[in-house]
């Protein structure tokens, strides 16, 4: 079982020595984070945000919009941000309400505050594989790959999922280590056969017990980015982990895999 819990723990003690080395050198760090509205799950996102902040001795500045906040009352809070020296990162809470579009925001934060990585000049350096900043959620699958020695190199790697946040980056991250890239979506031809292929398996999908044992390859590495509510309200990942685990290597399991990673990745 590839634990989420523990290579988060490690990386954090990590992360609070390199905040407490730049502290003694004279440099604080500061995360500023915005939230607009009142969606019950990024409250609790960015709550846990501040309290890792905390937890590694990063200052947070937590912005709390109303959900009728206009457009340009969010572009004007970011470009003081962008040139605010006590904020080295600027993180937008998605998704916004409806009447904000999201792609002018995140196209408005600095690049070299951007710490989700999802502005276009952040991801062309993913793509080239010459980045400052990773999305939080493939970052924290390569990470845990790294904490286990698992090597992709020269393995087939099949990510389902094509999303700009979770899907596309992560198979740029997989290319960038020398995998064998390959990403289904729902227009895939035989999805089962494509999967069966794969030594690495990443399911970011969004369905529940999405990947069953029929199709995966014996000895396979599966990693589950997928956190939904199973049919019992219990949550749970995109893949049918008692039946899988029995046939994988190395697993995630939801919760406490790719989970607790994200935000630790953020921090870092
Ligand atoms: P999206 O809904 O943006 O993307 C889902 C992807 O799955 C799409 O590319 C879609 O294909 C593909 N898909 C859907 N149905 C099928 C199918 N039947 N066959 C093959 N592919 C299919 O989701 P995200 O990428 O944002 O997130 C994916 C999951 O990961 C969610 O459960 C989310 O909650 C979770 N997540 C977890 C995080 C964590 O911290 N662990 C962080 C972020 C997300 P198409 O493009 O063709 O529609």
């Amino acid at each position: 079982i590839i634990s989420g819990k523990v290579v988060s723990q490690a990386k954090r003690e990590e992360l609070k020595n390199r905040v407490a080395q730049l502290n003694v050198q004279g440099t604080e760090v500061g995360l500023a984070v915005i939230i607009v509205g009142n969606n019950s799950a990024s409250r609790v996102y960015v709550n846990n945000k501040k309290k890792g902040c905390e937890e590694i001795g990063v200052n947070s500045y937590e912005y709390a919009l109303p959900e009728e906040t206009s457009q340009s009352e969010l572009l004007e809070l970011i470009e003081k941000l962008n040139g605010d020296d006590k904020v080295d990162g600027i993180l937008c809470q998605l998704p916004l309400p409806a009447h904000i579009d999201e792609q002018a925001v995140i196209n408005s934060i600095n690049p070299q505050k951007d710490v989700d990585a999802f502005h276009p000049f952040n991801v062309g350096h993913i793509m080239i594989g010459d980045y400052t900043f990773l999305p939080c959620t493939p970052a924290g699958v390569m990470e845990m790959l790294k904490f286990y020695n698992i090597s992709v190199k020269g393995k087939k790697c099949v990510v389902i999922g094509r999303s700009n946040i979770v899907g596309k980056p992560m198979a740029m991250l997989l290319l960038k280590e020398n995998g064998t890239v390959e990403i289904c979506h729902s227009g895939t031809a035989n999805l089962k056969a494509e999967c069966l292929g794969a030594d690495v398996l990443v399911a970011a999908v969004g369905k529940a017990g999405f990947v069953t044992a029929d199709m995966v390859k014996e000895g396979a590495v599966v990693i589950d980015v997928g956190i939904n509510r199973g049919a019992d309200g219990r949550l749970c990942g995109d893949v049918c982990f008692d039946e899988v685990e029995k046939k994988a290597s190395f697993i995630t399991p939801v919760p406490g895999g790719v989970g607790p990673m994200t935000i630790t990745m953020l921090l870092e």
